[in-house]
């Protein structure tokens, strides 16, 4: 077998949550992966937070990203499947991760460390937790700005719940936090409360009173022995009746079980945590692992630390092999003595080792270079292609890069014109859109008088979640119906699947097909047949059918000269599934991008028919420039573009300017690249995007130039008038770019 083929793996290893534990095994794959395995990702969010320094970001001492594992990067670098997905459940008789919305995910082992969340009164709770800390920064951001917005003459009072670590850390940095971004709040009034008798309880007496010599320095008013019994937006209530008037509660108490733990039919600790051996397996399934503060290790009574978190990792990575080829685990010993270190906020630290503890400058510098040290592990994210290693997808290219998915692993523009134009086909007078000119779909006459819309569209896999590429493939087959102003009637699936067993076969298909029904379901259009092959590369599509009114049909070449032309969606889909591939493609990217490919053009062209729309075509794989030339060269015109109105996906220009660019864009800027009028050159950035190909990318639409900002309002945002249509000056048709200034 050709090494380039894909097979679909033997095993299945899946990470529930990207912690501080399978973090480390998504780093250890890039390195070891196992053979005839796949590893998983299912993570809520598309970042991680590293604990150890959401301290320091508060203080100013590091950027917001310093602290942040880039989970889409991560896993594109160690060639593990990323998806996107909540977990609602586990079927462990049948090894099956339940999922919010999409069929359940298979695995062989699963390694379960979705963490834990602060102990609040209920989940009606006032006030902000610190987890997810991901979001924490947003959160606090959010609600101070709601503070400042009631700016009272008084102090503005904050309550830090839970003297832990955690606690600590955030009563000795928030103040700066709010200083350096809320100055305008005035003076802060903090409380740290704490129901013992002592903060920092798990730690030496000397440790804790460096500790509140440090918050009385800090005027942090610290209250222990003091139960919340109930919480109201401005005040507090204590178990001994007392009360505390408050503007903002944060609750940074002990680690309680995740909602989610209760669905998890597996055995339990008394605090709801799941409880596993010493191996780190659950003591109800052998499949699977909990690790972090989501496990409990039967026997051990530890407290939930991010330091047990971290060097559960490497026994994990042992014991997800071991047991996956049949050999012994490892057992898990928790260390006996390990350093803390606090951060006070000002360029200090406390040290604890052992009865050991002491608050220095030199602790800060320790902490700052362990820290600095572990992030660094997680924020190297190199171009798998370029790796040196055993991942099947990047061998087998040669010099050449590995080509796009998606749109982009269309033949060339120029081999298709070619091949199109040698086909004799009859003169049918049924036919009233075929392949000359070519269009979005062919538009077939029949019995009524009215017309028979057909399309076909597929492509290989540009993402290894198959329900997402269902999803997208069924949005991007409909947009050349929509186009046409037909009504999607019926569906056919084409897929080729890799080799492998038939539950992993099956497994693809369900995934793939689900995704496109939910597309399909609300438009009440049936998946009536199809076809399925094995082949070498994880291909999808549909050929559609459709009702048009033949004489109500939107065309693509009707455009008239001094219509304007109308982009729906921004452009820059190709560049971006490009950066994905090397790695290169941030979480806040990847999410705009998969948004705006999962939404619908349905209304965009409801609303062009509606409002009379001359003309309209859907770009995909040749490019803005590609289409558009389309669009105009039958009626050799022309058109002017302002480069500046394209709307583009955040991320793109950089990355066009880093030469990063789907392996299609060199064929299209081949095709079309003599097109361009423009004292910006083809290769330039700010031009390059012309020649990006789209996969469920928008509609470009002409219509006439009094309609068009009615058109534009009825329009989702993103959508945008990109230029002119004009008469030619010559036999062929020229996109004229221009700069607004
Ligand atoms: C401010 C602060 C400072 C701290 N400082 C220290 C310290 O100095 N030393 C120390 O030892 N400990 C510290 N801790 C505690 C430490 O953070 C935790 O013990 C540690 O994070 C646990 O790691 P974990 O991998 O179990 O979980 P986490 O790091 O919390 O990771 C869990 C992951 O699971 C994901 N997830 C959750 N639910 C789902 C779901 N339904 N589906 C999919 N994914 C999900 C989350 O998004 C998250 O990425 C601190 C905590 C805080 C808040």
């Amino acid at each position: 077998m050709n090494a380039s083929e894909e097979t679909l793996p033997k095993n299945d290893i899946v990470l529930l949550g990207a912690g501080h534990t399978n973090a480390h095994i998504i780093r250890m794959w890039r390195m070891k992966a196992l053979s005839e395995t796949r590893l998983t990702c299912v993570s809520n969010l598309t970042t991680a937070t590293y604990s150890g320094m959401v301290a320091g970001t508060l203080a100013g001492q590091y950027h917001a990203s310093r602290n942040e594992i880039d989970l889409v990067r991560l896993c594109a670098a160690c060639n593990v499947r990323f998806i996107h997905a909540q977990a609602t459940g586990l079927d462990s008789d049948n090894n099956l991760l339940l999922l919010d919305n999409r069929p359940p995910l298979k695995f062989d082992a699963l390694s379960i460390g979705i963490g834990s969340q602060p102990q609040t009164l209920s989940a009606e709770d006032i006030g902000l937790t610190i987890k997810p800390m991901q979001t924490f920064l947003p959160r606090l951001s959010a609600k101070l700005q709601e503070l400042a917005s009631l700016k009272k003459d008084r102090p503005l009072r904050i309550a830090i719940v839970g003297g832990g670590t955690a606690g600590v850390e955030l009563a000795f940095c928030l103040p700066k936090f709010i200083q350096r971004q809320f100055g305008k709040l005035g003076p802060v009034e903090l409380h740290l409360i704490e129901k013992g008798s002592q903060i920092l309880s798990d730690m030496p007496p000397r440790a804790q009173i460096l500790a509140q010599h440090e918050l009385a320095r800090q005027k942090v008013h610290l209250k222990r022995n003091c139960t919340i019994k109930s919480a109201r937006s401005d005040c507090v209530e204590f178990e001994n009746q007392e009360t505390l008037p408050v503007d903002l509660l944060i609750w940074a108490t002990s680690a309680t079980a995740l909602k989610l733990h209760s669905p998890i039919n597996l055995p339990k600790d008394e605090r709801g945590f799941l409880l596993t051996r010493n191996t780190l397996q659950s003591v109800g399934n052998d499949s699977v692992f909990a690790v972090g503060d989501a496990g409990t290790v039967e026997n051990q009574k530890l407290a939930k630390a991010g330091v047990y978190a971290v060097r559960q990792g490497a026994i994990l990575w042992k014991n997800l092999r071991n047991y996956l080829l049949g050999v012994p685990l490892k057992k898990w010993r928790p260390q006996k003595t390990f350093l803390t270190l606090i951060n006070s906020g000002d360029s200090r630290a406390i040290a604890t080792y052992g009865q050991f503890s002491t608050h220095a400058r030199w602790c800060w510098h320790l902490k700052n270079w362990i820290d600095s040290r572990f992030i660094d592990k997680y924020q190297y994210y190199p171009d798998p292609s370029k790796m040196q290693h055993r991942h099947k997808q990047v061998r087998n290219h040669g010099n050449k890069p590995m080509p796009c998915g998606g749109c982009g692993c269309k033949v060339s523009a120029s081999v298709l014109a070619d091949c199109l134009s040698k086909i004799k086909n009859p003169t049918a007078e049924q036919v009233l859109l075929g392949i000359q000119p070519p269009d979005d779909a062919a538009l077939v006459k029949y019995g009524s008088g009215d017309a028979v819309a057909a399309t076909t569209d597929f492509f290989t896999a540009f993402t290894e979640d198959p329900y997402l590429l269902g999803r997208i493939t069924a949005l991007n087959a409909l947009n050349d119906l929509y186009v046409k102003g037909a009504h999607p009637t019926a569906a056919l699936a084409m897929a080729i699947l890799p080799p492998g067993s038939q539950s992993q076969q099956i497994n693809i298909l369900d995934n793939l097909l689900a995704g496109a029904a939910e597309e399909f379901r609300d438009l009440n259009v049936p998946i009536v047949g199809g076809h399925t092959i094995e082949g070498p590369k994880l291909t999808f599509g549909f050929t559609l059918l459709g009702d048009a009114v033949a004489e109500t049909v939107m065309q693509k070449t009707t455009p008239s000269p001094t219509d304007c032309l109308i982009l729906t969606k921004p452009l820059g889909i190709g560049v971006l599934l490009a950066a994905h591939m090397r790695a290169a493609c941030k979480s806040n990217w990847w999410e705009t991008l998969r948004d705006t490919m999962l939404s619908s053009n349905l209304t965009a062209a409801q609303s062009a028919k509606r409002l009379g729309a001359t003309a309209a075509t859907d770009v995909s794989g040749f490019g803005l420039a590609g289409h558009l030339h389309e669009m105009l060269v039958t009626q050799n015109l022309s058109a002017d573009i302002v480069l500046e109105s394209i709307p583009q996906l955040p991320g793109v220009q950089e990355l066009l300017s880093q030469g990063i660019e789907s392996t299609l864009a060199p064929h299209n800027r081949e095709s079309f690249g003599r097109n361009l009028k423009s004292k910006t050159k083809a290769l330039d950035p700010a031009t390059a995007i012309l020649f990006d190909p789209q996969t469920s990318g928008g509609l470009l639409i002409t219509i006439n130039k009094h309609k068009a900002e009615d058109l534009l309002t009825a329009l989702a945002p993103g959508a945008a008038i990109i230029g002119k249509v004009k008469k030619s000056d010559g036999n062929r048709p020229v996109l004229q770019l221009s700069h607004s200034c």
